[in-house]
């Protein structure tokens, strides 16, 4: 299976900074890619698609990852296409070869393994023309709600060390946030941001567990350095709430066709709303 190149994260990432985010949002089925999609296309914004690996793996490269790919390819939207949280690296290196970009997440592994590891991909993808965000810090809870240990905030001195040796394109800190609902307030070390920012100015900086975080934070931790910042959960409840609603009336809706095009258009809202949040446009 092949694809045209598609762009890549750093080239979507180098116009954001000085406050401006490209958001990343987690896709699961067509649903979710059309939603994304069009939510680009309605702001004639920069968005990434990403496909968790257990959910790539799921849906299969040549069936959900083709979709996303193509529907990125086709899009008049700049749209770049990556698997996340990966850590199985001969899937990831299949992604790679298919077009993808990918996040290796070495965070629960020693330093050193995790080093050792991401700087091989980054090899591997820099061959292919392709990138790689690496993970370095970890945020406790997993995407998928697993337990991941207790979180450990990115030190300045472990993302410059991890930065030089590895060579990755682009770097995920943890820096108080989390994925899934934040169970209390929202604490995110944006002089921490900053830091890591200042020692490696080149380097483009992500946040994960981006779903309910302030805009007033987002905003701040923008402008300390973040450029990606990723969104599962709120496209997800977005989802969940209006198939909820479809499946409360009566008679629950049987064709496929009543149910498909309005849960798109919920991550479509949803979607175009953290976009323009993003890119800075006030929160309605
Ligand atoms: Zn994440």
């Amino acid at each position: 299976m092949s694809f045209l190149p598609q762009v890549t994260l750093k080239e979507i990432l180098a116009p954001a900074g000085q406050g401006r985010l490209v958001g990343a949002f987690n896709v699961h089925n067509t649903e979710f890619i059309l939603g994304v999609v069009r939510a680009a296309e309605n702001t004639g914004r920069p968005a990434i698609l990403m496909i968790n690996e257990k959910v790539l793996k799921y849906g299969r490269l040549d069936c959900l990852g083709a979709a996303a790919l193509t529907a990125a390819r086709g899009s008049e939207a700049r749209l770049a296409v990556m698997v996340d949280h990966g850590t199985d690296e001969t899937f990831l290196k299949q992604a790679l070869g298919a077009g993808m970009d990918v996040m290796y997440d070495g965070s629960l592994l020693p330093f050193e393994q995790n080093i050792r590891n991401t700087r091989e991909l980054v090899g591997f993808a820099h061959r292919l023309g392709r990138c790689v965000e690496g993970e370095i810090g970890v945020l406790g809870l997993q995407e998928d709600g697993e337990d991941g240990g207790p979180a450990r905030l990115t030190t300045v001195e472990q993302a410059t060390e991890f930065s030089a040796r590895t060579g990755v394109d682009v770097l995920a800190i943890a820096v108080g946030n989390a994925h899934g609902a934040y169970p209390g307030a929202v604490d995110i070390d944006v002089k921490r941001i900053a830091a890591i920012h200042g020692a490696l100015p080149g380097l483009a900086l992500v946040m994960h567990g981006g779903s309910g975080i302030p805009p007033e934070t987002i905003r701040r931790s923008a402008q300390a350095g973040i450029v990606k910042f990723n969104v599962a959960t709120d496209l997800k409840t977005a989802y969940i709430t209006r198939l909820q609603q479809l499946m409360g009336c009566q008679p629950p809706p049987v064709q496929p066709l009543e149910l498909f095009p309005p849960l798109a258009k919920a991550v479509e809202e949803e979607a175009e709303r953290k976009i323009r949040l993003f890119d800075g446009e006030e929160d309605q």
